[in-house]
């Protein structure tokens, strides 16, 4: 009896061993992952030295200086993985959370590293992180983040708002800033276009401004539009006719009144079709936020990119590729299902730092298992604050996004659903290959 008792123990032991021991990635898996030189479809990087010091273009909205919000773990500063990056990128062992004096030896770390690469520290961030590509979402480029290693996505929102936008800008603290940030941008794209304010009718405004805005980063090299909409308002886009957007448009710029958000939401639906039909006609796509936050003030139903369904549907933009950037996660399953549309991809940015990879794992697993050729890496590396700088997030975020994927693909191979040498082209194309497709890369 007392032997039985024992064998039972030791099967019961053995079997609870080996469940620990098996790997959630298949070694061969893992290898090919880390392998493949990446397209990261989504980060905001920093100019290298010496232009860093006073680099503000990495956002067109800036999200340092929001109304509080309960951060998610993976942006406080007792975060554990902030170790490993810190060895990796600066090679320095601290530990989370920093103190004034931990922080300093940071600082100065980084600093090294800065002084040793000048000119080639984006990309020495690039080569440490595995992306060989990264598609920078920024204002403007510059210093050390210049093609071939980065390529440049600009921002599209402040075209979209050309009249008094006092009423958009009461609804939230957050917005108040926001609509302060467009404006200036708006500004600068007028004067870029020769003009000081916007013209009295808004057909001299899309062909005097809004074209040649987007032809003008076109030929500067942009391969995508990149909208923060789901800040500013819902991604609910309508098909007004010109007549009416036309009325809003010369009422409102006569007076400089500022309409309520819903008299002035047709002119803004209009203008994002002209954008968006204009940039399938340059062979850009066009790029959304589509992620709950940042922000205690973000509308998360606003952001649903569920919204956008009826745009996707119109035959009209079937010249047009959208991303929705960060996977709009918590509407996961609905993004899925909207990849079934032949213009419409997805990539898992901002998900691949703040989702731990088990977890992201079961959503990714489900997309690939439907439409694996509309799904791409990305990391949305970013300057979040002192401890978690673009550098960090964007290795923190690639190295999870590798975990995910390997989970992933492993549990879809032990299933049956794929062969190993399925699993290898599986990889390549989330990591690489449909990126490469979707912007023609050659
Ligand atoms: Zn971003």
């Amino acid at each position: 009896m007392r032997f039985h008792r024992l064998l039972l123990a030791l099967a019961i032991l053995t079997a609870a061993t080996s469940l620990a021991q098996q790997p959630s990635i298949d070694p061969a898996i893992a290898r090919e992952i880390d392998s493949i030189p990446a397209i990261d479809n989504h980060a905001h990087p920093m100019l290298s030295p010496p232009a860093d010091a006073t680099d503000r273009e990495f956002d067109a909205l800036p999200v340092d200086s929001m109304a509080p919000q309960t951060d998610p773990i993976a942006l406080r500063p007792d975060w554990p993985p902030l170790h490993d990056a810190w060895l990796a990128l600066f090679n320095i062992d601290l530990q989370p959370p920093l103190t004034p004096d931990t922080q300093k030896q940071l600082d100065a770390a980084r600093g090294r590293v800065k002084a040793r690469e000048g000119g080639h520290y984006s990309t020495f961030v690039l080569d440490k992180s595995g992306i060989a590509t990264m598609v920078a979402n920024r204002v403007a480029m510059g210093t050390g983040v210049e093609p071939p290693r980065f390529l440049w996505v600009p921002y599209e929102d402040a075209l979209l708002f050309p009249l008094n936008n006092a009423a958009m800008a009461a609804q939230t603290p957050d917005r108040t800033q926001f609509y302060a940030l467009e404006d200036k941008l708006r500004a600068r794209y007028l004067q870029d276009a020769g003009l000081t304010k916007p013209p009295a009718t808004l057909d001299d405004y899309i062909n005097k401004v809004v074209l040649p805005t987007l032809r003008r980063q076109h030929e500067h090299g942009a391969i995508a539009a990149k909208f923060e909409l789901a800040y500013l308002r819902t991604l609910a886009i309508s098909n007004p006719t010109e007549a009416a957007a036309e009325a809003i448009y010369s009422k409102y710029i006569d007076t400089n009144t500022s309409p309520d958000p819903a008299t002035y939401k047709p002119l803004q639906d209009y203008l994002f079709r002209t954008v968006a039909l204009e940039c399938g006609r340059l062979g850009m796509a066009v790029h959304f936020h589509s992620m709950a936050g940042a922000g205690s003030y973000f509308s998360i139903a606003g952001g649903n990119p569920m919204n956008m369904e009826p745009l996707f549907n119109d035959p009209a933009m079937r010249h047009t590729n959208f991303v929705m950037l960060h996977g709009g996660w918590p509407f996961v399953h609905e993004t899925g299902a909207l990849l079934q549309k032949p213009n419409v991809y997805l990539d898992i940015s901002q998900q691949a730092l703040v989702i731990p990879a088990a977890t992201l794992a079961t959503w990714l697993r489900e997309w690939l298992e439907l439409f694996p050729d509309k799904v791409l890496f990305a990391t949305d590396g970013y300057p979040y604050s002192d401890y978690l700088g673009w550098e960090e997030s964007t290795w923190l975020a690639a190295r999870n996004a590798r975990n995910a994927l390997g989970i992933a693909l492993t549990g879809m191979e032990r299933d049956g659903e794929i062969t190993p040498v399925r699993a290898s082209r599986l990889a390549h194309m989330v990591l690489h290959d449909n990126a490469a497709a979707l912007y023609n890369f050659k």
